[in-house]
């Protein structure tokens, strides 16, 4: 079978690499080779920051009014290719067709809450701030906008960035993950088609070389990144060492506290879904059920009983309910995770390991796991496995719970499922976890609101998308403004005293 080549897009053309380096592309369900990835090198990164610094000037004196406007004609485009978009997902990521659709549906939301960017970036204004004089702020855009993305949402998350990078007047590079980069191509030239000038948005594809070019670059003002926390750390000291605004969003490990109180088929459905859901590759992902009192023994039954029945599979076959893991390397990281997990003492209740799915034999699968009786102190608590393996860890109470979900690196998703308005209440608000579900297990905020962990899930001080993703991508400034009939005549050497 023919392989196709994903390149770079660059000033509004899809461009080979000049170094003639190349990764494969895989299919995770066949276990085989599809594509073939172009690498980029300093060439391409200074090509692609010369093309957004150039388009820069003129893209960011149109009227918010006509930015918005191209958002609108890109929503449309997007929703009429979200299925081509979405099979760019199953064949590459290999998660399955209903929950790629569901990915690109959460992208395009964001795409949606960007066509408001004439109402989003309306300043402040003060009458008479003192006498004759008035006071207004706005927020202007800041030039080149890089953003570097994750395997697990080759659409999703880029569509975190861009859409309001570029709707706010910047222009930007996005660098997504080698392991899924078809739907950055495809966005690029939905974006192209939708009337956005060449050279606003560019894609170079590539691997840490790539990477620390852009973060250097003397043409770049800001940096968004989602991927694992040791590279976040790396972009956050990196980029702002080199004067950029940086947002780097780590990884989890993400607690769901199951009180005694709790409906025990909804908890069990709740861990299910969050726990195995595109085989466990997601950043809100449930890793750990904490079991509170009495519930646990009937809560690793139910949990067993459901983890064995799990459907794996492609990602097109009817009624799937997982899919691969991306890599081969990766589900053998995670398969050696559950071996580690097992000699330092955790009951593996059920075990995924070696799992085939017939005509699929060279897939990357591997089944949920699950383990109990799990501690603080083993390796498959402290370590985000990112695959389908949960980790029961029984506790007294609820302090002991909340001193378990505080003590923990990562804080980017918690959950609480009771039926206690009291319990919940202060849950909400004492946990040290930057997104909290009350009986809602992937608690991710809507476009309209904003995204982000706390402690080592996320490095700087913006979240993603939504209102503080406005505030990221633009910066602010403040106007004071007389006219000569309202001057009094003479220098001033001294504070004002009085208005
Ligand atoms: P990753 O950190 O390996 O890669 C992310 C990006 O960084 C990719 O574009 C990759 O090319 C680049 N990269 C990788 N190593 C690099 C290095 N040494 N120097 C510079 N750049 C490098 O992450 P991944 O495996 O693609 O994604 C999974 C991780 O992302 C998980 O840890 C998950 O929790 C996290 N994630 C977090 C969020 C969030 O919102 N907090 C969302 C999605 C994924």
């Amino acid at each position: 079978m023919s392989r196709y080549e994903v390149t770079h897009y660059i000033a509004g053309q899809r461009i080979p690499t000049s170094s003639g380096n190349h990764c494969d592309i895989y299919n995770p369900a066949k276990g085989e080779v599809a594509g073939r990835l172009h690498l980029a090198n300093q060439v391409e990164v200074d090509a692609a920051v010369a093309a957004a610094a150039t388009a820069f000037p003129a893209w960011s004196q149109q009227p918010p009014l006509l930015r918005a406007r191209v958002m609108f004609r890109f929503l449309a485009l997007l929703q009429e290719k979200r299925e081509e978009l979405a099979e760019h997902l199953v064949r590459e990521h290999g998660k399955v067709l209903p929950d790629a659709l569901g990915e690109v549906a959460r992208g395009i939301d964001v795409v949606e809450f960007a066509t408001g960017i004439p109402q989003l970036l309306k300043g402040e204004y003060t009458e008479q701030v003192s006498r004759g004089m008035d006071a207004w702020s706005m927020r202007q855009p800041l030039g080149v906008c890089v953003g570097i993305t994750p395997f697990n949402f080759p659409a999703m998350v880029p569509m975190w960035m861009y859409p309001i990078a570029i709707a706010c007047g910047n222009s930007f590079v996005l660098k997504p993950s080698e392991r899924d980069p078809s739907a950055s191509l495809l966005m690029a030239d939905l974006l192209k088609e939708a009337g956005l000038p060449d050279g606003v948005f560019n894609v170079v594809q590539g691997d840490k070389l790539a990477v620390d070019a852009l973060l250097v670059h003397p043409d770049v003002a800001a940096v968004s990144f989602v991927g694992s926390t040791a590279v976040a750390q790396h972009i956050y000291s990196t980029g702002t060492a080199h004067g950029k605004r940086v947002q780097a969003l780590g990884g989890a490990k993400n607690h769901m506290v199951v009180m005694p109180d709790a409906d025990m088929e909804q908890a069990v459905d709740a861990l299910i879904g969050a726990a195995y859901g595109s085989a466990g590759e997601r950043c809100m992902a449930i890793s750990v059920a904490v079991a509170v009192g009495d519930i646990a023994d009937a809560l690793v039954e139910n949990l067993a009983a459901r983890a064995r029945k799990l459907r794996i599979g492609e990602g097109h076959q009817d009624g799937v309910e997982m899919g691969p893991i991306v890599t081969g390397v990766a589900r053998d990281r995670i398969e050696m995770l559950i071996g580690k997990g097992v000699e330092e003492g955790a009951t593996l209740v059920v075990d995924g390991r070696k799992t085939k799915v017939p005509g699929f034999e060279k897939g990357f699968f591997t089944g949920g796991s699950l383990f109990d009786h799990v501690t603080p102190a083993m390796t498959i608590y402290r370590e985000e496995i990112f695959g389908p393996v949960l980790c029961v860890v029984r506790v007294p109470d609820l302090a002991a719970a909340v001193q378990l979900v505080d003590g923990h690196e990562y804080g980017n998703g918690v959950a609480i499922f009771t039926r206690d308005g009291g319990v919940a209440r202060e849950f909400v608000r004492n946990i040290q976890v930057g997104m909290v579900g009350v009986n809602v297990p992937i608690p991710v905020p809507m476009a309209f609101n904003s995204f982000g962990g706390w402690k080592r899930s996320l490095f700087g001080d913006q979240h993603a998308y939504g209102p503080e993703g406005v505030r990221f991508y633009t910066r602010h400034k403040a106007v004071m403004q007389r006219w000569p009939d309202s001057i009094a005549k003479g220098a001033e050497f001294a504070f004002p005293q009085t208005h």
